[in-house]
């Protein structure tokens, strides 16, 4: 039974400085209904006294009044970006009921300012019209985690995520706003998503899509625990060779580069972006919206 405490936030966005480019994280959730096997966002919920990631879920009531503070603020640059899912899923199944996303697309339409989300669910289609309003305006990025496309393999690795298969399909009808779409294929799991990668190359190509961001699993404190304690117990043939894989947070050098490989050729036989950079799109969109100005 998954408990829904409404608390109040200080300020509704964190700023992070990813080194080539900053953002600024936006949570209206906190804690997470999907239960994925390699949630890496488990650690986060001690900063809430929680230890329970899945069946604790805080939901930031008055997050869009701090934002609206934040955004009319003569400080504020709105060519900053505003990452929305981070840490939790914006669209996790709570939305329908509270509906704070309309209300945080409708300020970042009032105050022209460009965005990126990540999501596993279809109920951002709900925001359609808004969305592609925003884009029409600024520079908007939407993702979605596709781990594999096996249905019943993502069952299991994401319990009460929707289906890769409606995933897609949302991706797809996002394509028809002005905002880049792409897939993460994050984590990729050695030796249980790996051979579905390519599968995932060949629908984002189907669906035109703009990018695919890449990473392997890395599993640390609580994440390693949840993932193992996974791997034991559902591919018990697979938990040793873990344990030789991961001796570390990260994947073994050797088995890492084999990826890489694997990612290079895949990314040149399908002609995909695997190496996206937002900032240089934020700079791009910005520079080419100047030059129409300057047209009229
Ligand atoms: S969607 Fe993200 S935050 Fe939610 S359970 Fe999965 S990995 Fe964790």
């Amino acid at each position: 039974m998954v408990k829904y405490i409404e608390i109040e936030c200080k300020s509704a966005l964190n700023k992070v400085d990813h080194g080539s480019f900053v953002c600024y994280d936006l949570n209206i959730y906190r804690g997470c209904i999907h239960q994925c096997k390699y949630c890496y966002a488990l650690y986060s919920h001690k900063y809430l006294d929680s230890r329970n990631f899945f069946g604790e879920i805080f939901v930031k009531q008055n997050v869009v009044e701090k934002l609206e503070e934040k955004l009319s603020s003569k400080n504020w640059d709105n060519n900053n970006i505003i990452n929305l899912g981070s840490v939790c899923d914006s669209y996790q199944c709570i939305e329908k009921k509270y509906k704070i996303m309309p209300e945080i697309l409708r300020l970042l339409i009032k105050y022209k300012t460009p965005m990126m989300i990540f999501t596993k669910s279809d109920l951002i289609l709900r925001d359609f019209d808004l969305i592609d309003k925003l884009s029409h305006i600024t520079y908007v990025n939407i993702s979605s985690t596709i781990t594999t496309p096996n249905k019943s393999l993502a069952s299991i690795l994401e319990p009460n995520a929707v289906e890769p298969e409606r995933r897609f399909n949302m991706l797809s009808e996002m394509k028809k706003t002005k905002a880049d779409i792409g897939i993460n294929i994050i984590p990729i799991m050695p030796m249980l998503t790996e051979d579905t990668i390519e599968a995932l190359f060949k629908k984002s190509k189907e669906l035109n899509l703009n990018h695919i961001n890449i990473g392997s699993l890395i599993i640390k404190d609580e994440c390693r625990k949840l993932y193992l304690n996974f791997i034991r117990t559902k591919f018990p043939n697979l938990y040793e060779k873990y344990l030789v894989l991961y001796k570390t947070p990260y994947l073994s050098v050797s088995y890492q580069q084999k990826i890489d490989k694997k990612i290079s050729y895949l990314s040149n036989k399908y002609n995909i972006n695997t190496k996206f950079s937002i900032y240089h799109k934020i700079k791009a969109y910005n520079k080419e919206n100047m030059e129409q100005l300057f047209l009229f």
